[in-house]
């Protein structure tokens, strides 16, 4: 099957690249600010109402640098309409999925980065799929402005109002997809979301938490940005025996090394790093892997999120014991670890960690 290249998108540009971009179409480059206002700032997305650009420009532009990119096929909801999941179908047929979580003083989405994945972590649905392939800036983007839009419009209930959830605080790459093998477009796509207006959203860096297997080379890129994003580590065992057949690329990159990654971009970015760690019922939540986890890391500048597995379809695994995700959680306190156990926001629609496949369609 042959499949289209996906169309150059605004949002793929940097500021100076728009303006090019308008020169190209013999516009004055300034309009450029104008619309990237309009699109990022003011989440408009139809340019028919951009009453401060002429006619013609608004036309030129959206025909050329607008392309509908993701276009939702299905949007399922939960936790009273403050958690929605949506299907985005891309412009060449393929599906991504991202989710949006509305707390009382934050809303957090999480992206995809990857249409599939390519890690074959076997406890996770995307993993299961195989890569499809990249996804592009815009693409990515895009899912953070169609959260952002559907809160402006007021279609998500909750919030405190005038707290911090009638916006986008919070960005995780956590949907489908290894972020760290996307680096470029990745990066990019963080430039667009904290770059100041007009040349992005003006997020805060530290709302946004990207989210890797371990690839260790695009971890020491990373750490050299100096972008004060938060790197969360999929550990899921301290040891090599076990996290080989968890997290297969380990093979490459093992325990020792991936942490070496991980504290040095604590150390490079004073900022406080995630480890995370799917508890398995008698794979990984035994209390003397605990113990070795927190050989491993206390002392460190890190915080252990703890998921309870959500059952992929057809997967031999499932969640740990209550009593012996106390234990984990219990040993690593007593090692002065810090730790929680991630609450399972979406799970009811395949929205909640390592669920997001294809089952929608
Ligand atoms: N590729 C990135 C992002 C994946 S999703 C990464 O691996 O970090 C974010 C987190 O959900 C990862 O820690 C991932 O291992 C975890 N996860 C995947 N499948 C899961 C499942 N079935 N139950 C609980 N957590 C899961």
């Amino acid at each position: 099957m042959s499949r289209a290249r996906p169309a150059r998108h605004l949002l793929d540009l940097t500021s100076e690249e728009r303006r090019a971009a308008l020169v190209e179409l013999g516009l004055p480059a300034f309009r450029a600010d104008q619309i990237s206002r309009q699109w990022l700032i003011r989440l408009s997305d139809d340019p028919q109402t951009w009453t401060d650009l002429p006619a013609d420009v608004r036309e030129r532009v959206s025909a050329v640098l607008l392309p509908r990119i993701l276009e939702p096929v299905k949007q399922v909801s939960c936790d009273d309409g403050t958690t929605v999941k949506t299907a985005w179908r891309l412009s060449d047929g393929a599906v991504v999925e991202s989710v949006l979580m509305r707390y009382p003083d934050r809303v957090t989405m999480c992206v995809s980065s990857q249409a599939g994945c390519g890690m074959a972590c076997p406890f996770c649905a995307t993993g299961q799929q195989g890569l499809t392939r990249n996804l592009t800036t815009a693409e990515i983007v895009e899912q953070v402005l169609a959260g952002a839009r559907a809160l402006q419009r007021g279609e998500i209930p909750g919030g405190n109002s005038g707290g911090g959830a009638d916006r986008v605080s919070n960005v995780v790459f956590m949907g489908m997809g290894e972020p760290l093998a996307n680096y470029e477009r990745v990066v990019d796509a963080i430039h667009r979301l904290v770059d100041p207006a007009p040349a992005g959203l003006g997020m805060s860096a530290r709302g946004i938490t990207v989210s890797t297997v371990g690839l260790v080379p695009k971890m020491v890129e990373l750490a050299g940005l100096g972008l004060p994003v938060t790197l969360a580590l999929s550990l899921h065992a301290p040891d090599d025996e076990l996290r080989d057949t968890l997290v297969p690329i380990n093979q490459r990159w093992p325990v020792n090394e991936v942490l070496s990654a991980l504290w040095a971009y604590a150390e490079r970015t004073h900022r406080r790093v995630s480890i995370e760690y799917a508890l398995i019922r008698d794979v990984n939540d035994q209390a003397w892997r605990a113990e070795l986890l927190a050989d491993l890391i206390a002392g460190q500048l890190v915080h252990v999120n703890l998921i309870p597995l959500n059952p992929t379809p057809g997967s031999q695994w499932t969640a740990s014991r209550k009593e012996d995700e106390r234990t984990f959680v219990r040993t690593l306190m007593a090692r002065g670890v810090a730790v929680t156990v991630r609450d399972t926001r979406g799970r009811q629609i395949d929205g909640a960690c390592g669920q997001l496949a294809i089952t929608t369609l």
